[in-house]
């Protein structure tokens, strides 16, 4: 348009004045925006590697195994099986064979609940101190009693005192499975006392040794259930352990 002509020289510098402060409004106002949003995408940046840092390696996930030897007890094994079932929780029981007779009933809620039942022998005997034969039909007893009442043959067995040989694996095909934490809760029976045992001994990975036989014991484990849960372990049954 003809207007712009008609300004003369001084209404072009006038112009290109305030193009220059306009283009410089304009560069720092762009400037601050870029500023703002680089440092938005940088904190994005931040939280986003955060969050998938967050996402990728969680807060440490910790494994334990609880297992309890001795049992089947008509008044301890039950109340454990309730304690265990309102946190949802699994564990793995060592049955003893001669105690099975009369308690069928706890061995199928047992496996109904989810748990791991293995062989702890059929009277406690200290196998490596027996016949190979003798040894061998301590385990199968006790492998044949459970399989009655729960159609499924045990393939764990911890072997009493903790006392196995190979001998006795050619024998018997079966995952022998030991303890890393042992609160000797046998002989303390003292609640408190096998709770701070294994809050203090625990790690990732551990097998933790108790028996159901024992009031404090049930007691303690469902404590340490409730402790050990708020420091971020996940309870699993043996064989899972043994997966991972
Ligand atoms: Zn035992």
């Amino acid at each position: 348009m003809i207007i712009g002509r008609g300004a003369g020289r001084s209404g072009r510098i006038t112009l290109t004045i305030w193009g220059i402060i306009g283009l410089l409004l304009a560069v720092d106002f762009y400037g601050v925006k870029t500023g703002a949003s680089r440092q938005q995408s940088v904190k994005g940046t931040v939280y986003t590697s955060v969050g998938e840092t967050a996402h990728q390696r969680p807060v440490e996930k910790k494994t334990v195994a609880l297992t309890f030897d001795d049992g089947p007890h008509p008044i301890y094994t039950p109340r454990l099986l309730e304690g265990l079932k309102e946190r949802g929780v699994h564990v793995t029981f060592f049955l003893i064979g001669q105690n099975i007779d009369g308690n069928e009933d706890i061995i199928l809620r047992m496996k109904e609940d989810g748990h791991l039942i293995g062989n702890h022998s059929q009277n406690h005997m200290q196998l490596t101190k027996e016949q190979t034969k003798e040894a061998c039909d301590q385990i199968n007893r006790t492998n044949d009693q459970i399989k009655n009442i729960t159609g499924q043959i045990p393939e764990y067995v911890r072997p009493p005192f903790g006392s196995w040989s190979e001998e006795l694996e050619c024998l018997v095909p079966m995952k022998v499975v030991l303890w890393s934490v042992d609160p000797l809760d046998w002989k303390t029976q003292n609640k408190d006392r096998i709770v701070r045992h294994i809050v203090n001994h625990v790690e990732d990975g551990s097998i933790i040794l108790l028996h159901d036989v024992y009031d404090a014991s049930v007691e303690a484990a469902l404590e340490v259930i409730d402790t050990l849960s708020l420091e971020g372990y996940n309870f699993v049954t043996v064989d899972e352990l043994l997966i991972e």
